[in-house]
C-alpha cells in the first residue's frame, strides 16, 4: 500500500519510506491510500476474539501488503504485552483503561509498535526495503518521552535521542527517560520545550544531517506510530459486545494532538459499528470552536493540569480534514466536542472518587465529564482512560483528599541512576553531537 501526503505535493511512497521520514517532504501527514472496510464475518465474531487476535487482524488490513504475516504477527504480539480493559466506572459510563503499559499511559503502544516497524525495516536483509541504522529525535515536555524511550529500549538499528527542557519535566517523568541507557540518550537542553521542538525541527530540515544520517521523528506524525491506536477501539467494542452492551456505542478520547481520535476515525472507517465520536478537551479548545464555527484558528497552547492535551495547534487535524474531504458538515455528523476547565476537571476526579470508587486521571476526566454531560439514556459511553492517575498524583491527591499509592513499575523507574548529556539551545552544538555520536 502507498502513502500520500495530506499537502498532496508529495509522490505516493512506501510504507518503510513512511515510517523512517515520519513527515512527508511537502510537510503534510502520510495517510494510506485506502482505507479498506473489514468484513462483515470479522465483526460478527469478534467477541470471541482476543485482544492481539483482533490487533493482527486489524494490523494485517493496513500493513499486510508490506510486511510478512508471520512478521507482522509478530510485530503486534510483541507491541501489545498488556492488556487494554473496559470497566465500568458507574451507569452507562465506561472506562477503555490504555494504562497498563510500561510508563502507564496510551502512547506506550503506538511506541512499542512504532519500534517494532522500524526495526524491521532497518535489518540488514534483502527485500524487506532495507534502510539501515535509524535515529529518532524526539522532544518532550514530558509523556512523549517516556514512551518513545521504554518502546524502543533495546531495539537493534533504533537509537532515540530524546531532548527535553532543564527543570521543565517532573522528577518523576524525566527518571522515565534519563536512566535507561543502552539505545536511549537523554539530552537536557537549557531551554524550553519550544526549544527542545525547534532543535528538532532544525535537524529535520538540515541537508548535511539529512546527507549522513537516517533521522526520524516518533510523535503522532508518524504513520507507524499513530495507525496501531486504531487497535484498541476494536477490542472497545468486541469486549463491550461480549457483555450485550455494543448496540448505541458513543466513544470519548481526551484530545490533544488528535492522534488518537483520528485512529478511531480510521476504525469507523473500517466498519468498526460506533455511533459517534466525542473529542474531549481541556482549555486548549481549537477543535471545539471549528466544530462550532467552522473556522479552525490555532493559537499558543495554555497550561493546565491535563498537560498531555496542552496543544494549540494540533497536528493530526489535518488528517481529519483529509479524510472528510474538508467537509465541516461531515465531521460534525460523526464529531461533537466538549471543554473543561481546570477547576472543572478537579471536581470531576472527587465526584467521580467520591460517587463511584473510580480515580480518574485529570485528561480521563476530560473523558468522563463529556460523557456525563452528552450521552443519552439508550447509548453506552466509552471513555479513553489515557494514562495512570499516579502519573498525576499531585493533581489526583488534591482532588481525592486520599493517598494515592504508586504502582511498582513507576516507582522502579525513581531508582535508576539519572544518566543525560547538557546541550544548549544553539542548533550548532546539537548539529556537531549528532555528527559526532549518531550512526
Ligand atoms: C498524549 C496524551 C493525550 C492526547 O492524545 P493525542 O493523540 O495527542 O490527542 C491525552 N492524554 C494523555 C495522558 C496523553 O499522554
Amino acid at each position: 500500500m502507498k502513502y500520500y501526503s495530506t499537502n498532496h505535493n508529495t509522490r505516493p511512497t512506501s510504507l518503510a519510506a513512511a515510517v523512517t521520514t515520519g513527515l512527508a517532504p511537502d510537510s503534510g501527514l502520510y495517510m494510506p491510500e485506502q482505507i479498506r472496510p473489514l468484513p462483515e464475518d470479522f465483526f460478527n465474531d469478534i467477541q470471541d476474539m482476543t485482544f492481539r487476535q483482533i490487533a493482527c487482524r486489524v494490523a494485517e488490513n493496513f500493513f499486510g501488503d508490506d510486511i510478512s504475516k508471520d512478521d507482522l504477527h509478530n510485530i503486534v504480539c510483541d507491541t501489545l504485552a498488556f492488556d487494554c480493559p473496559v470497566v465500568n466506572v458507574g451507569g452507562n459510563i465506561w472506562s477503555l483503561e490504555l494504562f497498563h503499559g510500561p510508563t502507564l499511559a496510551f502512547k506506550d503502544v503506538g511506541a512499542r509498535f512504532m519500534a517494532r516497524m522500524l526495526a524491521y525495516f532497518s535489518k540488514s536483509e534483502p527485500d524487506t526495503g532495507t534502510v539501515g541504522n535509524v535515529n529518532v529525535l524526539v522532544a518532550t515536555s514530558g509523556d512523549t518521552g517516556s514512551a518513545v524511550a521504554n518502546g524502543f529500549l533495546g531495539v537493534n538499528g533504533v537509537h532515540v535521542f530524546v531532548l527535553y527542557p532543564k527543570g521543565k519535566v517532573s522528577p518523576i517523568q524525566e527518571c522515565q527517560f534519563t536512566t535507561l541507557g543502552r539505545n536511549i540518550t537523554a539530552l537536557e537542553v537549557d531551554g524550553t520545550f519550544d526549544d527542545c521542538q525547534a532543535l528538532v525541527k532544525d535537524a529535520f530540515a538540515d541537508d548535511e544531517l539529512n546527507g549522513k544520517l537516517r533521522l526520524t521523528s516518533a510523535n503522532s506524525i508518524n504513520v507507524a506510530r499513530f495507525l496501531p491506536q486504531s487497535f484498541y477501539y476494536f477490542n472497545a467494542y468486541a469486549r463491550m459486545k461480549e457483555r450485550g452492551l455494543a448496540g448505541n456505542l458513543v466513544i470519548c478520547v481526551p484530545s490533544g494532538n488528535f492522534g488518537n481520535i483520528t485512529a478511531g476515525l480510521f476504525a469507523h472507517r473500517m466498519g468498526l459499528p460506533v455511533k459517534r465520536f466525542i473529542a474531549a478537551n481541556n482549555a486548549n479548545d481549537v477543535f471545539l470552536q471549528y466544530l462550532n464555527t467552522g473556522q479552525y484558528s490555532p493559537r499558543p497552547s495554555v497550561r493546565t493540569v491535563a498537560n498531555a492535551m496542552d496543544v494549540g495547534a494540533p497536528s493530526n487535524f489535518a488528517r481529519i480534514l483529509d479524510m472528510f474531504g474538508n467537509s465541516h458538515e461531515d465531521i460534525c455528523k460523526i464529531i461533537s466536542g466538549a471543554a473543561y476547565t481546570d477547576g472543572e476537571i478537579v471536581n470531576a476526579i472527587a465526584d467521580c472518587h467520591n460517587q463511584y470508587g473510580y480515580t480518574l486521571d485529570p485528561h480521563g476526566a476530560c473523558g468522563w465529564l463529556a460523557l456525563r454531560d452528552n450521552l443519552s439514556e439508550d447509548e453506552t459511553g466509552v471513555f479513553l482512560e489515557t494514562a495512570h492517575p499516579a502519573k498525576f498524583k499531585d493533581t489526583v491527591e488534591r482532588a481525592t483528599g486520599e493517598n494515592l499509592a504508586m504502582p511498582e513499575r513507576l516507582e522502579a523507574f525513581t531508582r535508576g541512576e539519572k544518566q543525560s548529556i547538557a546541550m544548549t539551545t544553539e542548533f550548532s552544538d546539537f548539529k556537531r553531537y549528532l555528527l559526532n555520536n549518531a550512526e
